[in-house]
């Protein structure tokens, strides 16, 4: 079965699938995206995941090409047409295609461009858990913009990669962890405290986060948003990340030493189980 793709309101071969070489995210990086799982054929934490959209729209002054309702369609149809039981969908919105030039162009349309890809949870990873090494964070300081200027998340990950490890952890100026490449990072204090990085311009404020959290208070575990140094992260109780793809991950090691004796924690698996829960709600 070939895949499809939705670009700027044509369905076509995904293969056959482009834009404009002077498209102003290929020039630029001027253009902001969101991945959304598919959990049988419906779409995980889909609302939450277009409120994040229209606000980096918002934040970047990109008018959006298309309204809620019919964007939601298109979103659906590609997941059709696919036929994505169990994957994610893909969404990309850039300023659109115009002569190239800092400023704004006048006249120009928002291009919008839709994939989906099947793909099952990983689970086999999310039983054993994953290390992880710091890397300095070389962002820009507005991190809370999901924009496709991923470079330093692109070199991070590679960096993590060739030291074996499954990603990287970013390590801001201050000495703090800011998040993943991918994935927002958390820890369990000796407490049984859950803490993760307070959703500020110096990380991208997780969906998968948001869910997590709410599932973590509506069973009464503390949850306290803070910035966290890796030596706390190394002595700390449990670590795990968050994100879409990731759902919830244990780190068993972090820069080469043991977390919690290298196994995943109690607190951990327990956020696992509400989290599968809650995508599974969505199917
Ligand atoms: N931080 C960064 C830098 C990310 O790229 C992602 C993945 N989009 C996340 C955190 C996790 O966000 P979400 O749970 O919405 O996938």
């Amino acid at each position: 079965m070939s895949r499809i793709a939705y670009v700027n309101g044509r369905y076509v071969p995904h293969r056959a699938a482009s834009v404009h070489i002077e498209d102003r995210g290929y020039q630029f990086a001027d253009g902001v995206y969101e991945v959304v799982a598919v959990r049988g054929g419906r779409l995980i934490d889909e609302l939450p995941h277009l409120e994040r959209l229209d606000r980096s729209l918002g934040e970047m002054r990109i008018a959006s090409p298309m309204a809620r309702a019919p964007l939601r369609h298109a979103l659906r149809e590609v997941i059709r047409r696919n036929r994505v039981a169990d994957g994610i969908v893909y969404l990309q919105i850039t300023r659109g295609a115009a002569p190239r030039d800092h400023a704004f162009p006048k006249s120009t349309r928002p291009a919008l461009v839709i994939t989906a890809k099947r793909a099952v949870p990983k689970f086999a990873q999310m039983e054993k858990g994953v290390v992880v090494v710091t890397v300095p964070d070389i962002r820009w300081k507005r991190r809370d913009i999901k924009t496709v200027n991923l470079t330093a998340n692109v070199l991070a990950k590679q960096q993590a990669v060739e030291a074996g490890a499954f990603d990287a952890w970013l390590v801001d100026d201050e000495g703090m962890i800011s998040e993943g490449t991918a994935s927002n990072a958390w820890i369990v204090s000796k407490a049984k405290e859950l803490i993760t990085h307070d959703p500020s311009h110096r990380i991208l404020n997780g969906i998968t986060r948001l869910a997590v959290r709410a599932l973590a208070e509506k069973e009464g575990y503390r949850f306290v948003e803070r910035a966290f140094t890796l030596k706390e992260a190394q002595g700390a109780a449990e670590a795990f990340i968050t994100g879409t793809t990731a759902w919830v991950t244990p780190v068993i090691a972090i820069d080469g030493k043991k977390v919690a004796g290298g196994v995943p924690g109690p607190l951990t698996r327990a956020l696992q189980t509400l989290y599968a829960a809650h995508a599974d709600k969505a199917a």
